[in-house]
């Protein structure tokens, strides 16, 4: 049923041809490794689609996991990519066709040698403050706004970090994959206070990493004090918690935010709603 004679592409409107597995153009995409296993299994099965019992059957012997996590994987992968619904007799299978659009999941090109080493030259992870030197840790390029969620290549979006500590975020952001759609939306809004406003509301309630709070308040510009948006927001009636977290190997404290309630954008503007509640305040 599926044409594999043209390469590994479909013309027929389901996407973009599939990265092959472990290519580096699915590296790009950055899946957690539980996905890319999955995706792996999808990829292989294209010309015999399996349905969700296989699909379970096979998570369950390779990870132990309940079939509720794999139901959520796949619809994390449907984010990504266009997976099928086609009835074999009774069953529904599950055929992987297409990347999604390129605006979502371009590939792109490598970050050049020279920028690189650029954002290495520090030598010391941004996060853990572990030098190789020292420590012997390796340093890799990260993303502080994650491509996925429409973070780029320039410098002011790259900080080093160590294997440990990279591998920690990738975990913690995994958690919030099927919220990349909000996130994305959130990070390319016009406003730094819009930009943060909604990137917490992307979170549903969950703990935002301040770095990461930081870094999108400062995607269009660079945001000096960004915590002063928060304190905006508080203006606004918004309610934002905050906690700190200590990382009990490094000592090193973090910051997280969320909301917990939240109000409709001022429809005449932020700024001057911010002003003219200010000035009631003064009167008061
Ligand atoms: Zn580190």
């Amino acid at each position: 049923m599926i044409d594999d004679s043209a390469g590994h592409g479909h013309a027929d409107g389901s996407g973009r041809p599939l990265p092959l597995p472990g290519s580096e153009e699915l590296q790009t995409l950055r899946l957690p490794a539980r996905h890319e296993k999955l995706y792996n299994f999808l990829y292989e099965r294209r010309s015999n689609p399996p349905t969700m019992r296989e699909i379970r059957a096979f998570v369950a012997a390779e990870e132990g996991e309940a079939p509720a996590q794999t139901d959520r994987r796949v619809r994390d992968l449907r984010g990504l990519f266009h997976i099928k619904t086609v009835r074999n007799r009774r069953d529904h299978c599950y055929l992987l066709a297409g990347l999604k659009g390129s605006e979502l999941t371009g590939i792109r090109k490598p970050i050049s040698i020279r920028l690189r080493a650029q954002i290495l030259s520090p030598q010391r992870c941004a996060q853990c403050g572990k030098t190789p030197l020292d420590h012997g840790v390796l340093l890799a390029v990260d993303h502080k706004v994650p491509f996925k969620w429409g973070g780029s290549d320039d410098a002011n979006n790259l900080q080093p970090l160590c294997e440990e500590c990279n591998a920690g975020k990738k975990d913690y952001y995994a958690t919030y994959v099927q919220y990349a759609d909000e996130i994305r939306a959130a990070a390319n809004r016009d406003e730094p206070l819009r930009r943060i406003g909604e990137l917490l509301k992307a979170f549903n309630g969950g703990w935002v990493p301040s770095d990461l709070l930081g870094a999108v308040a400062s995607m269009m510009q660079y945001q000096e004090d960004w915590q002063k948006r928060l304190r905006e927001l508080r203006a606004l009636d918004w309610v934002v918690n905050s906690k700190r977290q200590t990382d009990p190997t490094t000592g090193r404290s973090f910051a997280y935010y969320r909301v917990e309630t939240w109000q409709p954008w001022p429809g005449g503007g932020i700024a001057a709603e911010i002003k003219r509640r200010e000035r009631l305040k003064r009167i008061k």
